[in-house]
């Protein structure tokens, strides 16, 4: 490998961390058959509510308060939970509500079977709540960042709502995990991104990252899919330990190798997630 493709390696592995891989642009296959993520019509006021109710519980610092049709954020922002359009799941990514946002449940159980086209619970985020809640600008973003020891390396992760935190519960469960099965070590290490503040070339779309919410383990093994040239998808999520999926969600994490365009270096703080999905186990 030629020092240029070893450099294009290394930027395509920071890729995740940076631009494309964890908020990616897209090219979905099958839009055609894709599920409808928001079907416009009026979602139960039971639902709403408790999906509004459980925004406030797993962000107690960002939440306001909650009205029947919304949130008021505690920086001003006021977002509605449904505005009534129908989208595509391309569609909700680019323009999502909160109701698109929760719509898709997050899987607890390990990967068995191929997501169907569309489906990728917590690849769906509406921008203005994560920039409230973890900051508006590169700088604010930067201003909360911390160090948080991970397996041996630091690295910079946010210190709102509880994410460095649950990082470093992570981070204690993986140092017991690993000590029992050194052979799981190259799927974690080394750790390729957490924060990187950029938007996603032709979109407006930000990653988890860009708020310091997300790591990225080992991108020379765990792929993603715009890069993936095999014909295993499957296979490719099976391999991946799900003994280091189960640490991550039980403290509030979702994994991008659940999603239909998967991710597979791809962890994200998204406690709503994990909490509508079910307790943490
Ligand atoms: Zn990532």
């Amino acid at each position: 490998m030629t020092v240029r493709r070893l450099l294009c390696a290394a930027l395509l592995a920071c890729v995740c961390a940076i631009p494309a891989a964890c908020a990616a642009p897209s090219a979905t296959p099958n839009p055609s058959s894709q599920p409808a993520a928001s079907s416009g019509n009026a979602v139960p006021r039971n639902q709403a509510q408790a999906d509004l109710e459980l925004l406030k519980r797993t962000y107690p610092d960002v939440v306001a308060s909650v009205s029947p049709d919304g949130l008021t954020l505690r920086d001003g922002t006021r977002l509605p939970y449904d505005d009534g359009r129908s989208k595509t799941p391309e569609q909700a990514l680019d323009d999502a509500d909160l109701q698109d946002m929760l719509a898709q449940p997050y899987p607890l159980a390990p990967v068995t079977a191929e997501p169907g086209p569309g489906v990728h619970p917590g690849r769906v985020r509406v921008t203005a709540f994560f920039k409230a809640a973890y900051g508006h600008t590169p700088e604010e973003v930067k201003a909360s960042l911390v160090s948080v020891r991970f397996l041996g390396a630091t690295v910079q992760f946010n210190s709102r709502n509880g994410a460095a935190k649950a990082l470093e519960a992570v981070n204690a469960d993986l140092e017991r995990l690993l000590a029992a099965n050194p052979e799981l070590r190259r799927f974690v290490l080394p750790v390729s991104g957490t924060f990187a503040w950029r938007q996603i070339a032709g979109t407006q779309r930000l990653s988890m990252h860009s708020f310091g919410a997300a790591i990225d383990l080992n991108a020379k093994v765990n792929t993603y899919w715009q890069w993936y040239k095999g014909n295993d998808p499957l296979g490719l999520r099976k391999a991946f330990p799900a003994e280091v999926v189960e640490v991550f969600e039980r403290h509030g994490f979702v994994w991008g190798g659940k999603w239909a365009e998967f991710d597979i270096m791809h962890f994200e703080y998204r406690p709503e997630m994990i909490a509508k999905a079910g307790a943490p186990r």
